[in-house]
């Protein structure tokens, strides 16, 4: 019988496989070690969307996972004549994959060659502080936004990582979502942004890494959210506007695909969902659809794979879980599509985050 009841969720499994990451990851992630922040962020934000932190991280277990997030921040260099040229390293590191010494009440950091923070992994690191229920009050507010104003180039773009040259929207969105958490818009030219993001559109509508780009699904949701977190989506013109939603709309067969001619993947349930969520047109999606695809998707291990049959990573495992929350299934929290985080989760930033509770 055709039924319009959202599914559920075998809530205790997704549990017990994100509960897993948070302590020990299969050794295909090794080479990830650098960006450890950012699968700490998949596994709690997970715990998180399921109602789960409380129930499965000890208060112990948080404030070794608070010290340890604190002792990746890298702070100016306490000599004066090299603070000032240190501050663009400012920021988190993803893991101490440098040899930095475990020193999470530290107010500088000693100059080590090629040490630098990532702005993905400053994102990663403010966004789960606050999930373990951090009040972000030892994040050096100044510091972090010289660094992210080192990254920004003359085109708008920004790179990931201070004396990097990969730049894209990916960073972009980064810069922004932290921006936005520290409630510190000095380290970005917020006007070049939209230029640039405006200037990243495709032909088809989709946004693609920079300028003459192809579209993709996940630069889109870069794109649209950037845009959301400056208070800017009216920079989009009806025009432009009505090419993405296009865009977005026709990538839905079953799930979503990231570009044209390409299968369904797990992941673009979230990035191109999400875009469509932020763009105001989330009820033109076939949620069933999409939840029919994402339940092949979903292991027996808990946890979703990338395509149906394949086994659980800690991506696709969050994002199919964030997908799910955009479509209503039962036994996830809702989802604030822009930060990428719990709707409890975002609520509770108002009174818990330091720079947003007393300002
Ligand atoms: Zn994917």
């Amino acid at each position: 019988m055709e039924t319009n009841e959202p599914c559920s969720l075998n809530v205790d499994l997704h549990v017990k496989y994100f509960n897993r990451c948070t302590s020990l990851m299969p050794q295909d992630y090794t080479s990830l070690d650098t960006s450890r922040l950012m699968l700490a962020y998949f596994a709690l934000s997970g715990l998180d969307l399921l109602g789960a932190v409380d129930k499965v991280v000890s208060p112990e277990n948080k404030k070794h996972w608070i010290e340890w997030i604190y002792a990746q921040q890298i702070h100016p260099d306490e000599r004066p004549e090299l603070k000032d040229q240190s501050l663009g390293r400012c920021g988190f590191r993803g893991s101490p994959f440098m040899g930095a010494p475990h020193d999470p009440h530290a107010c500088s950091t000693p100059f080590t060659a090629y040490d630098a923070s990532h702005v993905t992994m400053s994102y990663t690191a403010l966004l789960t502080l606050i999930i373990l229920g951090d009040d972000l009050s030892r994040v050096d507010r100044a510091a972090v936004a010289a660094g992210i104003k080192a990254l920004q180039l003359p085109s708008g773009s920004f790179v990931d990582s201070l004396g990097n040259e990969e730049h894209d929207l990916r960073f972009v969105f980064s810069a922004c979502a932290v921006s936005f958490l520290i409630r510190d818009w000095s380290g970005i030219d917020q006007d070049r942004i939209v230029e640039h993001i405006l200037a990243s559109q495709a032909f088809d509508g989709g946004f693609g890494r920079g300028p003459a780009n192809e579209a993709h699904g996940g630069i889109t949701y870069c794109a649209l959210a950037s845009l959301a977190l400056m208070g800017r989506l009216d920079a989009l013109d009806a025009s432009s506007k009505k090419r993405c939603l296009e865009w977005c709309l026709f990538r839905q067969s079953s799930g979503f695909q990231g570009r044209p001619a390409k299968i369904p993947d797990t992941c673009y349930s979230f990035w191109v969902g999400a875009s469509l969520h932020i763009l105001g047109y989330y009820h033109l999606v076939d949620t069933k659809r999409d939840q029919e695809f994402l339940k092949t998707t979903e292991t027996v291990w808990g946890g979703f794979g990338k395509y149906p049959g394949l086994p659980p990573d800690i991506m696709h495992s969050y994002l199919g879980l964030a997908a799910m929350a955009l479509n209503g299934a039962h036994g996830v929290h809702g989802l604030h599509s822009s930060l990428n985080i719990s709707a409890p989760t975002f609520e509770r930033i108002k009174s818990q985050v330091v720079w947003w509770r007393d300002e």
